[in-house]
């Protein structure tokens, strides 16, 4: 037997269904902002993802899917989607055009981490980004949008992590404190911890370790070296979530771990989650587009871990999702009834219906206990005696009741407008 790869899983069918919806109501919801899609590959050259996401990350320092293609390519599977997004964004001119872009994805994406629960080697974001905006509003905006979604998933009690990471120009201070502080700490460091240390101080912040964690409560905050024009922006950000009622809590641990974040940085974690409590995250990226060879153009985006939100989605939204998938069972009682019955199926699609016709052919009883099993809840028998009347027998599958109903009435019966 061939099993999928290690970290891999395949997506089946009740929850595919759920997956569906959950990003039907994504993409309805980022239009209602006015987001397009962008669809980028799953493979991108290596440095894109040396540049943008960093070399000292974790993401790129050991969890890339990095190899040589058969022309002697460097490409690495897509960890991530902003960073082709930004390519995209300066490939095809659009900074040129004008004003600002808003851009959504829903895809794959790779890391070869150790696989645990809600986290894999293969799994999907649905992501967001805009591009050439640099004012808090638009982090603001961004923010309501994310709890737009949550709301319509049926979410509630969910808070927002939020910090400033500054700019590029306050952050080499910021490092050196840091960097100062932590040096009494590397003696007791993990390898890991003391490889962060040398490459990128931020990174210890993040640390798994938890005696370092604890070390970490007298560090110095990064809130605390804004220069003052990150510092306006995240106080008047502050103010307009205030404003518009977005839940939030200033974190000033927060740092994320992609090295391409200034300002804003932000996550949502779930209860129900376990170890892996992370639901999205996002920031402010303003060097970003030019680390790649744009012009100077402000972004700001999250990406949602689809896996992990598919897992604490609320039940109402599962339920609804999955029952909502309901075809009309039509059976053949008889072989010489198939005819009439794939007739009729087409008839029903025609109108809107969707139909699950039995192909099985073993007599109406094992017909309707299958379609039951598929999720079909009302099923439509056609025999001789159905053909002659032009009347057929509907049966609801869950109450377990029948009626006749004259076959020009069925589109409409089984639409729920009974004639
Ligand atoms: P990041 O791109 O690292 O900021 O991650 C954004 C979101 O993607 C996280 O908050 C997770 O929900 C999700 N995510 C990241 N890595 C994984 C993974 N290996 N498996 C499942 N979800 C992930």
């Amino acid at each position: 037997m061939i099993t999928s790869v290690k970290g891999m899983r395949d997506l089946l069918p009740p929850d595919t269904r759920v997956w569906n919806r959950l990003e039907e109501t994504a993409r309805n919801v980022f239009s209602l902002y006015g987001y397009d899609e962008i669809r980028t590959p799953v493979l991108e050259p290596t440095e894109l993802f040396v540049r943008s996401v960093g070399e000292a990350s974790d993401i790129v320092h050991k969890e890339m899917y990095a190899f040589t293609d058969r022309g002697g390519r460097d490409v690495s599977l897509r960890p991530e989607n902003t960073a082709g997004v930004a390519r995209a964004y300066v490939e095809h001119q659009m900074p040129q055009a004008g004003g600002v872009k808003k851009l959504y994805y829903v895809g794959p994406q790779y890391r070869y981490e150790r696989p645990q629960k809600g986290r894999y080697r293969e799994f999907r974001q649905i992501g967001a980004e805009v591009l050439g905006a640099a004012d808090p509003a638009t982090d603001a905006e961004l923010l309501v949008m994310l709890f737009d979604l949550f709301t319509r998933l049926g979410f509630t009690g969910l808070s927002v992590s939020l910090n400033s990471v500054g700019s590029e120009e306050s952050r080499p201070a910021y490092v050196e404190a840091l960097r100062a502080y932590l040096a009494a700490h590397e003696g007791t460091m993990g390898e890991d911890d003391r490889r962060r240390l040398r490459d990128n101080p931020l990174r210890v912040l993040d640390t798994k370790d938890p005696a370092l964690a604890a070390a970490l409560a007298g560090a110095p905050r990064v809130l605390d070296h804004l220069d003052p024009e990150s510092k306006a922006h995240h106080e008047e950000l502050l103010a307009l979530l205030d404003a518009a009622g977005i839940p939030y809590r200033v974190e000033p641990r927060l740092v994320r771990g992609l090295d391409y974040y200034t300002r804003t940085v932000f996550e949502v974690t779930a209860q129900g989650l376990g170890a892996q409590d992370a639901l999205l995250g996002g920031g402010r990226y303003d060097r970003l587009v030019s680390d790649l060879g744009g012009p100077r153009t402000p972004g700001i985006g999250f990406a949602i871990g689809e896996d992990r939100l598919v897992d604490v989605l609320p039940e109402p939204f599962r339920r609804a999702a999955i029952e909502g998938f309901a075809p009309v069972a039509v059976v053949a009682i008889d072989p010489a009834d198939r005819a009439a019955a794939l007739a009729l199926a087409g008839e029903l699609r025609s109108a809107g219906v969707a139909v699950d016709l039995d192909p099985a052919g073993k007599g109406p009883g094992h017909a309707l206990k299958n379609a039951a099993k598929r999720g079909c809840r009302t099923a439509v028998l056609v025999g001789e005696k159905e053909r002659q009347s032009g009347v057929v027998v509907v049966k609801d599958l869950v109450e377990r009741s029948q009626r006749e109903v004259p076959i020009g009435d069925l589109p409409r019966t089984l639409k729920g407008e009974t004639p």
